[in-house]
């Protein structure tokens, strides 16, 4: 008989497996469990639409059996088994092999991590087993097969007498080491209390025989062993039992086991509705974005279930895109089996149960929002910008339901604050909201323009996402209050005198800043003096809808078109600069080039944008300090 070799990923996932320094490595029974009962629910929904398939429900069972002196676990389904071809495909080769990524997989320390992260399913039998034997028989196959593989030396595959459709695993557990004591797996009660703890709800009868001692008949003090076949699990699937029989460690297994998250949830969901639709929801709001979660293969949804038999493992249609990072289940007994996925689309229980869904999730969110702002912020910082995505996509569709959901850092606070946070902090007779946008907390502190408006007692929220502006242009105003940017060049804080004193200035400065502007040609819309500013010498400001942080993101799309602010440069009337300008235009109007291609210079450097021309103001700068 010839052997194969595992394909090259395989084998890596194999290596790791055997020399696996995983603790909890009992989770490899749960691996085969789910296996079987999804291979019975393949093969009970298949007898759904295809007649030649006849099935009892009622015999569907997976059997786990133990047999000490030849040291073999075995566990054996009665679903719709494997063809040739498919052991082949799916015990060679890793199903999942496009989400593990061994490249640079040599430390022990991410060995752990993929185990946890990823249901490495079948292989995880390895960390127990010496050899494997699968035996199985398809129900689209006359013939069985027996696979076998005692590891890292490849697999073989042969004919077999196996006469009913299913699929028989036998694994030999290794011999107990110093670090592990194999021999546990084939002990009744730790492979009973394994099934339990995670296998619980699975909806097939998950039996084994238990040895039970019994008073022997007639007698009354006389015991003989008699051996039972028992049901381990409950089979009541966890989203069907009562709330207060479920263990948050439950609750945490599942999720684990489901959607294959190494840490634990950050919120659970769990409802049960009773009505015009009724329904189960189990739902989880994980504690973290998964690798690929702002990638556009992400894929959203829920999955679906008719009365316990999973219809759907991605419904999309039950979670807005905003929400997309909520993990779950529905199972309803008001859906038909077989009802297609165009169809569901246009299903009014789902739709309903959809928008109940839509309005839990924000609650809870909300409420978390309310009362555990740590765990909220953690929540923030994964999931945001899904949230600010949803802001402004679709035109704002959506905006009113998240607007409330949305936290930013505060000047004021030092902290995250919400806009109705805001609103209560605000001074009297302010009437905007005031925000500023930089890469990050620090640098929008260091903004020039930001100083002025802190002075005058207001608080900045600052937004550093680069999803921030459009959140906020798509609001326009919360609650009749407008956002404002302390960097717009219509930012009215003046009082009517200071207005008066610097439209003055300014008018009798006009050739000054004209030539100022001239000298920095299409590079400014206008050239004036401020009262904005404290300390600072200079700053940008912009006229219209386009900030300058917004210039930095949109030329760094890569669009032809180039979307550019109107800049304004504004010099601080109050520092010692524009004395000196004033005075220079008087006698050396050619210095007055020099010295505003500098400012604007200096000016581009403080909102964090580089300068097109340095070796340039390098010179100018030199000339101007060897003078
Ligand atoms: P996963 O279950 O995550 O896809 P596994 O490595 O556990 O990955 O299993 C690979 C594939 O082998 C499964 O997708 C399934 O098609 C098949 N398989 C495993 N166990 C069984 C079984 N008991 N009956 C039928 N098919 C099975």
């Amino acid at each position: 008989m010839k052997k194969k070799q595992f394909k090259a990923e395989s084998k890596k996932l194999l290596d790791l497996m055997i020399n696996s320094i995983y603790t909890n490595k009992e989770i490899f029974l749960r691996e085969l469990i789910s296996n079987a009962s999804d291979a019975i629910d393949k093969l009970y929904y298949r007898s759904l639409t295809d007649k030649a398939i006849k099935v009892d429900r009622d015999k569907f069972k997976i059997e786990v059996s133990i047999d000490k002196e030849n040291r073999t676990l075995t566990i054996s389904d009665n679903g719709c088994g494997m063809s040739e071809e498919e052991l082949e495909n799916n015990l060679g080769t890793i199903a999942k092999s496009g989400s593990l990524d061994f490249k640079e997989n040599n430390k022990e320390e991410k060995d752990i991590n993929i185990i946890g992260q990823f249901g490495v399913g079948f292989y995880s039998a390895f960390m127990v087993s010496d050899s494997i034997t699968v035996i199985s028989k398809s129900i689209d196959s006359k013939e069985s097969y027996c696979w076998k593989s005692s590891g890292a030396d490849g697999y073989s595959i042969e004919e077999s007498d196996k006469k009913e459709n299913g699929t028989t695993i036998i694994l030999n557990i290794k011999e107990d080491s110093e670090e592990e004591k194999y021999s546990d797996y084939l002990d009744t009660y730790t492979i009973q209390r394994i099934i339990k703890k995670y296998s619980d709800y699975i909806r097939y009868p998950i039996t084994m025989e238990v040895e039970h001692e019994h008073l022997k008949e007639g007698s009354e003090d006389e015991y003989e062993k008699v051996i039972e076949t028992e049901t381990i699990n409950s089979m009541i699937p966890l989203w069907k039992k009562d709330k207060k029989d479920i263990k948050e460690e439950e609750y945490q297994n599942f999720y684990h086991e489901k959607f294959f998250d190494y840490e634990d949830a950050m919120k659970t969901i769990h409802t049960s509705v009773e009505g015009n639709v009724s329904y189960h929801t189990l739902l989880y709001i994980p504690s973290h974005a998964p690798y690929d979660f702002y990638n556009k293969e992400y894929e959203k949804g829920l999955e679906l279930y008719s009365n316990g038999v999973l219809i759907m493992d991605k419904c999309a249609d039950l979670l807005p895109d905003y929400f997309s990072f909520v993990k779950g289940l529905v199972d309803s007994s008001d859906l038909s089996l077989n009802i297609s996925r165009e169809m569901l689309q246009h299903d009014r229980q789902l739709q309903l149960i959809a928008k109940n869904i839509e309005k839990k999730i924000k609650k809870e969110l909300e409420d978390m929002l309310e009362e555990d702002r740590e765990n909220y912020e953690k929540f923030f910082k994964a999931f945001g910008l899904q949230l600010k995505f949803g802001i402004y996509n679709q035109f704002g569709m959506h905006k009113d339901v998240l607007k409330d959901l949305m936290i930013f850092y505060s000047s004021k606070e030092k902290k995250m604050v919400t806009f109705k946070e805001y609103l209560e902090h605000m001074q009297e007779g302010q009437d905007k909201i005031y925000y500023a946008s930089g890469e990050s907390n620090d640098k929008i502190d260091m903004l020039p323009q930001v100083e002025k408006v802190k002075d005058k007692g207001y608080e900045i929220l600052y937004l550093t996402e680069y999803a921030d502006e459009f959140v906020i242009q798509t609001l326009m105003e919360y609650e009749g209050k407008q956002f404002m940017n302390v960097c717009a060049d219509n930012l009215d804080l003046d009082t009517e005198e200071e207005k008066e004193s610097i439209k003055k200035e300014n008018e009798s400065n006009k050739d000054l800043l004209t030539a100022m502007k001239e000298a920095l040609t299409d590079k400014v819309t206008d050239v004036k003096f401020t009262n904005r500013l404290k300390n600072h010498p200079v700053c940008l400001t912009t006229e219209g809808p386009v900030s300058m942080e917004m210039e930095k993101i949109m030329s760094a799309m890569p669009t032809d078109e180039k979307i550019k602010a109107k800049a304004v440069m504004e010099i601080n009337d109050s520092h010692p600069i524009a004395k000196k300008l004033k005075e220079l235009y008087k006698t050396d109007k050619e210095e007055i080039k020099k010295y505003t291609q500098i400012l604007y210079a200096q000016a581009r450097l403080i909102e964090g944008m580089s300068i097109e021309n340095p070796t340039e103001i390098s010179s100018l700068i030199c000339d101007m300090i060897s003078k």
